[in-house]
């Protein structure tokens, strides 16, 4: 559910039509809906009042400030995989008590910083790592709190690049070597404080039972801990809830919080964190695109926009498919053609073979659902500076970041 469509003739993201935008703002742009934002973090919530729980909103799914803002304004806690979306989450306002830090690379540095700060929780995901978060505890002298990222070996059914659970994944330590972490941590209680089982097993997932089959893991684990006297207080299940691209399915938060909690009955005291990022921000963004020229290809037709593959790389990257709408609503012969971005690589594309109506230079397309590792993804690549992103409420906007100019592009760079 979001709040972008035709009103008459012209596409609206809320009240404002976007033409409007790519006027006073140029293209490309992200477009986001700040009443979209508040909805799905309410779904959410809801979907576990019941139950003691901390939504994290996953920041790398998108971490401009005033999204991260948003979701701050909303009470939400943060999932965070590097020092520098610690920092933007600070900067944002985010209360440190509710941020967990995920990720396979800790830096010294990233340790230290979040210790500092005094972090929710760390989601360890090495024996390593769990010995270097002790040392950097143990001389800054407080007291960490961690949890296990435990890998349940299950399968997401999603994009193999996007799977996280499986034995052959980078992420997490396997559910018996995990146990003996737990109780290496267990030995250094000034310095570490084992209260989580962690997991998550990958993105755009759209059946329930992949969740289920890993909770029911955890679940044990949980059991089993407490059993050898370790007080585990909290139960992490990652993200991972998929959207609608294009004819997905994806179980609502409402019944995914009725299958989790009728799994943790029973487990008292227990917090559940829930991670989502995708499911937040995903359907509440769009990314707005002119169209430089149209082209007749003797096996293809092109439409070629002023976005490309380093505005949105989840085309290139995942083969994914993004739904596009024209700005303006017209009758009229369609034509299939793909749709390209100006960039020198055969792989910059946002969509292939797609029905389109007849579009001329300057006609305006969407590319919806792109809320999601859309600009938290882009980059510079062919010195291309990246796009404007823009927040909607209502009848009225802001630019939240401002297009980048040729000097961002060199800054910092010395010859
Ligand atoms: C990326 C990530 C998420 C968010 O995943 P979504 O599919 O966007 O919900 C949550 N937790 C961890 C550890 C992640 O790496």
């Amino acid at each position: 559910m979001h709040f972008f469509r035709y009103r008459g003739k012209d596409f609206y993201a809320e009240g404002v039509p976007v033409s409007r935008i790519a006027k006073q703002v140029g293209t490309p742009v992200f477009i986001y809906s700040h009443k979209t934002l508040n909805r799905h973090y309410e779904a959410f919530h809801k979907a576990f009042s019941g139950v003691p729980h901390i939504i994290c909103y996953s920041v790398k799914a998108n971490s401009n400030l005033a999204v991260i803002k948003t979701f701050v304004d909303e009470g939400s806690g943060f999932d965070i995989v590097s020092g520098g979306e610690l920092f933007r989450a600070l900067k944002a306002g985010a209360d440190p008590k509710k941020i967990v830090f995920s990720g396979v690379g800790k830096t010294r540095d990233e340790i230290e910083y979040a210790i500092k700060k005094g972090i929710l929780m760390f989601n360890v995901e090495s024996p390593q790592e769990l010995r270097e978060i002790n040392k950097i505890a143990g001389r800054l002298k407080k007291k960490t709190r961690i949890a296990i990222r435990v890998n349940p070996d299950v399968d997401p059914r999603t994009h193999p690049y996007i799977s996280t659970g499986l034995k052959k994944n980078k992420f997490g330590i396997e559910t018996e070597e995990a146990v003996k972490e737990y109780i290496y941590a267990r030995r250094y209680l000034k310095n570490l404080e084992p209260v989580g089982v962690d997991c998550h097993i990958g993105s755009q997932i759209t059946q329930l039972s992949p969740f289920i089959d890993a909770l029911r893991k955890t679940r044990e684990l949980v059991r089993l801990l407490r059993d050898q006297g370790i007080a585990i207080s909290h139960l992490n299940l990652g993200g991972g809830l998929g959207i609608t691209y294009e004819e997905e399915r994806p179980p609502h938060p409402s019944r995914y919080g009725q299958a989790v909690i009728r799994e943790t009955k029973g487990l008292d005291n227990l917090t559940l964190i829930f991670e989502p990022g995708r499911a937040m921000v995903g359907n509440a963004g769009i990314l707005l695109t002119r169209v430089l020229y149209t082209k007749k290809g003797t096996m293809k037709n092109f439409i070629i926009t002023d976005a490309a593959m380093n505005d949105l790389a989840r085309p290139s990257l995942y083969g994914s498919y993004h739904a596009i709408k024209a700005s303006k609503r017209r009758a009229g012969e369609e034509l299939t053609a793909d749709v390209v971005g100006p960039i020198c690589e055969s792989g910059d594309f946002l969509a292939r073979g797609r029905e389109l109506p007849a579009l001329a230079p300057g006609d305006l397309l969407c590319v919806m659902s792109a809320g999601a590792y859309g600009f938290s993804m882009s980059s510079n690549y062919n010195s291309r500076t990246r796009a404007a992103e823009v927040m909607v409420k209502g009848r009225t906007y802001s630019v939240i970041r401002k297009r980048e100019t040729f000097r961002d592009l060199i800054r910092g760079e010395v010859y």
